[in-house]
């Protein structure tokens, strides 16, 4: 049986650059929409700048050459640049594709590869692991755009008249970003870009996640689904009763990363529509986090678990006044009601401000299931209700029988504007993933294993488990399969699986490695292997384990529940 949403709402047909900031010319609000809150006074960016920016990177783009549907890469942390990028490409016809400032070589080259980006953009403490990854996938260094910091505040730069080429001079071969402003501001006011002429099948993003097997694949949203989250964002929020007063007072912090859809869809597109202002923070960083809360009066967070637990435990939350904030929503992991429940008493309980919980999966563009905000039910029970416009239900694990019965566990499956097109370039992962019911319409299977309390709109999900082979290191995706592929390359190792286990609460990856025969390598030896070769979090902290053989089904998939159960005897939480 299907659940649908109690919201329908419609959806504008447009680009996410015209529902973000309007039409292309005219008018536009002038308040601030990005601030940097160690020089807030004196750089900023206004709605109107950001506009501005964003349409001078997109006419600077298409003079270097950037085609219709042309993948540009963003490798950088949070900055008040990156969303005029962000919007820049788009406006210029391409697709973003983002991916973590902490990847390694290795793992910037196959997203360049994969995603065949055509330019890169890199924040300036990365360029020697954007050099390298260029190299090896033969990107050219007039192709990459150096994210510099400026002394100059980033709306003063959107205003000026044509600070590049060179302005901020060469990086080692590649361009300063400020080369791209070429041209006087006052052209890009009056120039507009190229509406798409199908939203639904004009692709605005690739953004990498695993799904439920296999390396990370790009999966391709739309600009018609990005809008949709984004309506969807926005209908939720005015449910509460004082929605129109309360949106002037409200702040956003910006600590999610810009390169991941939570912090995407949340800072770049929803919070700058709602005309919300957003403090970027370069990356996270506990204390700075609170402070900024108390000195800005931020008011609304959203979080990922390790962030909660943060909140709940650490005696520095105690110590600021974090009055100002009223909502808490944590998605991208599990959370325990415990956790929830000791950050809520961080908070007067005559607030009764409750930690929210939602669910959500690249596939489906961002969040879909989260809650009605003047619920008054605890946050920690349930992950919410389906998401406007969107459908859910749950399927037993043979992929066909439909579970029906309150409380009993199933494959989650969501459907709705939001799903992704496809994965780039991989048809047999999307006909895996992607399963078209008898009336035609496109199911995801989540790979998550969830229950409903009853059957109607408006019912409350809860979410048990994972059958996906995806490990969650503090809300970062680590694929088993890319973890083994490196693992199989060493000298060392014949055969290895990796999957996840809870140690301390937190999940971390643990392999099972079959040694070479003449190998005297140690478990050490195994896990210094990695080094190097992937990002600290997809580190193997779960340990090395060296077995006889890895279990396999007869077709030769490993058989990962048996090693997840042994993982979790041998080491885990219990
Ligand atoms: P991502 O595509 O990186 O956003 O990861 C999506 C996956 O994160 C989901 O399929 C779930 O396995 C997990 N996830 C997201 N939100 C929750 C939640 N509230 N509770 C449990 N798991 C979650």
């Amino acid at each position: 049986m299907t659940i649908s949403s109690r919201w329908s709402v419609p959806i504008p047909q447009c680009s996410l650059q015209k529902w973000v900031l309007g039409s292309a010319c005219g008018p536009i609000s002038d308040h601030k929409a990005f601030i940097d809150p160690d020089n807030h006074e004196t750089n900023y960016l206004t709605m109107s700048d950001y506009r501005l920016l964003s349409k001078r990177v997109a006419l600077g783009l298409q003079k270097a050459g950037l085609n219709k549907g042309d993948r540009v890469l963003i490798f950088s942390g949070n900055s008040l640049l990156f969303p005029s990028v962000f919007l820049g490409i788009l406006m210029a016809g391409g697709i973003v594709t983002g991916a973590n400032p902490s990847f390694v070589p290795r793992e910037l080259a196959y997203q360049l590869k994969d995603s065949g980006a055509s330019f890169l953009f890199v924040a300036e403490h990365a360029v020697k692991t954007a050099f390298e990854a260029a190299a090896e996938v033969g990107l050219p260094k007039d192709r990459i755009f150096v994210l510099g910091n400026s002394t100059v505040p980033v709306s003063r730069l959107a205003q000026s008249p044509s600070p590049g080429p060179g302005a901020n001079g060469r990086v080692d071969g590649a361009r300063h970003w400020t080369e791209l402003l070429t041209g006087n501001p006052s052209q890009a006011e009056t120039w507009s870009w190229e509406e798409p002429s199908n939203p639904e099948e004009t692709t605005c993003c690739l953004n990498y996640s695993s799904g439920t097997t296999g390396v990370p694949k790009g999966v391709e949203i739309s600009h018609h689904s990005y809008v949709a989250n984004g309506v969807g964002v926005v209908h939720i929020n005015n449910l509460r009763p004082d929605a129109a007063t309360r949106q002037k007072s409200e702040r956003g912090l910006a600590f999610l990363p810009f390169y991941h859809t939570y912090g995407q869809t949340y800072f770049i597109a929803n919070l700058p529509h709602l005309g919300i202002p957003v403090y970027v923070m370069p990356s996270f960083d506990f204390i700075k986090m609170l402070s900024h809360i108390q000195r800005f009066r931020v008011t609304t967070l959203p979080v990922v678990p390790p962030i909660v637990v943060l909140l709940a435990k650490h005696p520095a939350a105690r110590q600021y006044d974090l009055s100002s904030v009223e909502t808490i929503g944590s998605g991208a992991a599990p959370l325990t009601r415990e956790v929830c429940e000791e950050a809520e008493r961080l908070f007067p309980a005559e607030r009764g401000l409750v930690v929210r919980q939602g669910w959500g999966m690249t596939e489906v563009t961002c969040t879909a299931i989260a809650w009605d905000p003047t619920s008054t039910v605890g946050g920690s029970a349930g992950v919410g209700e389906v998401y406007p416009n969107c459908r859910a239900r749950l399927v037993a694990l043979d992929g066909k029988t439909p579970v029906e019965a309150p409380r009993v566990t199933g494959e989650l499956w969501v459907t709705g504007p939001t799903l992704m097109r496809r994965y780039w370039n991989k048809p047999e992962a999307t006909a895996e993933t992607i399963v078209v019911d008898a009336e035609g319409t496109r199911w995801l299977r989540t790979g998550d294993i969830a229950f409903v309390e009853e059957y109607k709109p408006g019912a409350i999900f809860h979410v048990v488990d994972r059958v996906k082979e995806l490990i969650k290191v503090k809300g970062n995706q680590v694929a088993p399969a890319e973890l083994e592929g490196v693992l199989l390359d060493s000298p060392d190792v014949a055969d290895a699986a990796v999957v996840g286990v809870t140690i301390g609460g937190e999940e971390v990856p643990r392999a099972y490695v079959v040694r070479r025969p003449q190998s005297a390598a140690s478990e050490k030896d195994v896990a210094a292997w990695m080094e190097g070769k992937v990002t600290r979090y997809k580190r193997l902290k779960g340990g090395v384990v060296f077995v006889d053989a890895v279990p396999k089904n007869p077709s030769g998939k490993i058989l990962r529940k048996q090693l997840r159960d042994r993982a979790k005897k041998e080491v885990g939480d219990g």
